[in-house]
């Protein structure tokens, strides 16, 4: 008889084990908020990427109910055939208005919007330059279009300089893609610079906000918007998903663009049209990120206050003992970079004891091992102050 060709699996696994980066889910009970219940225990939630509160909005809710009770649940179809509402259309020129650009795309996710874009803007004769950290979307999208992919070190402008200078000219097209907000590290990207040398080396720039919409800049439009660039020439792709607190995903920019990629983008033609549920609770979300900037002010005080109280504590010299030190963040993701793998995991074990719910992200999601905290609009200080005890006692 053949041997089973799935044995390789369980060896996989150990190895995986072995390393310290076996994943597995974690299940939360009842509504998505500043506090949860994480085994059927209240802790509070450093975890989501809910910036604003708003997955558990009433308005959120009650816009998705009415759309439920209008349409439906599913919507049917792809958006070509028999998939396309009215919400659709309404949620694109939202977009379109928080961004300043002609026009917006909406997909079934934010990763499916990076693949359709990457893969639709670029092919076999092109180059796509692409910041070494950059989310697995961006990275899977380039593979897929089948250019030839670059990575340049973690906004490095210079090399970013130098690659082009050495492999532009014998490219057709040329992308360059980068995060806004890194989703791992919470810095942001030298969109301006980037911007520059696109000008100068004729390269397109796709920008991803996931961690950027509704956080970041005057008007929430993002990471654009807050580094002053705003109407310059590029592509903004982001997520429904974050603090939009719905799910799907977007492009926006020319109308050109956006109609060429509803003609070739294969991750929207062929997929079902987003939900009526999801595009109305998007939409409700748009609106508040629109109409009250205070949720956006109050997010930015509770970060610094975090960053504060994490600076007086976990200074390089102070943190020697602790075995962690914050990284450098300009955004609601503000991270410890701690030794290994295992001691992350027993950091992670150790304030959830404490009440507190933070990512302990390993390899291969990052390059070194990290507790992620995550700041959401709704903390309170109290809840900081606890998470700020809870690392102090800490003993590795
Ligand atoms: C979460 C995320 C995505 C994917 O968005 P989804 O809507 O969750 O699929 C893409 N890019 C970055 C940087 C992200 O953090």
């Amino acid at each position: 008889m053949a041997e089973n060709p799935y044995a390789w699996i369980k060896p996989s696994l150990s190895a995986i084990d072995q390393a310290n980066w076996r994943r597995s889910v974690q299940e939360i009970q009842g509504m998505s908020g500043a506090t949860i219940s994480l085994d059927h225990r209240t802790v509070i939630n450093f975890a989501s990427n809910d910036y604003l509160g708003l997955a558990g909005d009433r308005r959120l809710i009650d816009a998705a109910i009415a759309a439920l009770q209008t349409y439906g649940s599913g919507s049917t179809g792809s958006r070509l055939l028999s998939g396309h509402r009215p919400l659709h259309r309404q949620l694109e020129l939202a977009i379109a208005a928080l961004k300043q650009t002609e026009d917006s795309i909406v997909f079934s996710s934010g990763y499916l919007a990076n693949l359709g874009a990457v893969s639709a803007l670029t092919g076999r004769r092109d180059l796509i330059l692409s910041d070494q950290y950059n989310h697995s979307s961006l990275k899977n999208g380039a593979i897929l279009s089948g250019a030839a992919v670059l990575d340049y070190a973690h906004c490095d402008v210079a090399d970013l300089r130098r690659q082009l200078e050495q492999h532009r000219d014998r490219h057709r097209r040329c992308l360059i893609l980068t995060d806004s907000v890194f989703s791992m590290d919470g810095d942001l990207c030298p969109l301006a610079e980037i911007l520059d040398l696109a000008d100068q080396f004729e390269c397109m720039v796709l920008v991803d906000e996931a961690h950027g919409t509704g956080v970041l800049g005057a008007t929430g439009a993002g990471c654009v918007e807050q580094l002053g660039c705003t109407g310059r020439p590029l592509i903004q792709m982001g997520t429904l998903s974050k603090a939009l607190g719905s799910l799907g995903g977007y492009v926006a920019g020319s109308a050109e663009l956006v109609d060429f990629l509803r003609n070739r983008a294969a991750t929207w033609i062929y997929t079902t049209g987003l939900s009526p549920a999801d595009t109305a609770a998007a939409l409700a979300a748009i609106a508040i990120i629109r109409d009250e900037p205070d949720r956006r002010a109050q997010l930015h005080q509770r970060v610094a206050y975090l960053n504060y109280q994490l600076a007086t504590h976990f200074s390089q010299s102070a943190s020697a003992d602790a075995g962690f030190t914050p990284l450098p963040s300009q955004s609601p993701i503000v991270c410890l970079q701690v030794k290994d793998a295992a001691m992350v995991l027993a950091l992670g074990q150790h304030l959830k004891q404490a009440g507190i719910f933070a990512a302990a992200v390993r390899p291969p999601t990052t390059p070194t091992s990290r507790l992620r905290i995550t700041v959401m609009a709704t903390h309170t200080d109290a809840q900081i102050d606890q998470l700020i005890k809870a690392l102090r006692e800490y003993k590795g």
